[in-house]
């Protein structure tokens, strides 16, 4: 399901982009109904800018870390963890609600969901020490994969996870 965006016009070149064997049903939503119909601009696009801002905000206030923003692998190296920590089962739910919020897709059994500040910067955490060995800085965020609590250090910019916890 894509917008009218003139670069998506070409349903041939984007189903060469699916795996082989992989069967694509191309939807093209009308002109300026985006905002209604695309299921992550109603839910989920949102909470993606939400954690990007909130890393990017330690990223400037944490001077030691020798992070360049203007480079481009520094540009995506921020949405690389946040597509990485998204694709967690945890947010599973969460991209199906904006499914089902977007009439795309049937309810789901699973209605409940914790977003990205009640689980990942969930405030209750925020005492909790590092889980990794012999750090002794606080929490920063929750693993969406393995659940465990990381500082800020031992999560940006290596934590790149796909161990359930
Ligand atoms: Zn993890
Ligand atoms: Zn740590």
């Amino acid at each position: 399901m894509v917008d009218s965006w003139p670069a998506f016009r070409n349903d041939h070149v984007v189903k060469m982009l699916a795996d082989e064997g992989i069967d694509v049903d191309f939807i093209t939503i009308p002109p300026r109904s985006t905002s209604l119909i695309q299921p992550l601009d109603v839910y989920g696009f949102r909470m993606w800018k939400a954690f990007l801002c909130y890393i990017m905000g330690l990223v400037v206030r944490q001077s030691p870390i020798p992070f360049v923003l203007g480079q481009r692998a520094n540009i995506i190296l921020p949405q690389s963890l946040i597509h990485n920590q998204f694709s967690a089962p945890h947010y599973q739910p969460m991209w199906q609600h904006g499914w089902v919020k977007s009439g795309s897709i049937e309810r789901q059994d699973q209605e409940h969901f914790d977003t990205p500040s009640e689980y990942s910067f969930n405030r209750d955490d925020f005492r909790i020490p590092c889980s990794r060995p012999n750090c002794p800085k606080l929490h920063f965020m929750r693993c969406g994969w393995c659940r465990k609590v990381l500082c800020f250090f031992c999560f940006f910019p290596k934590h790149f996870c796909t161990h359930v916890g």
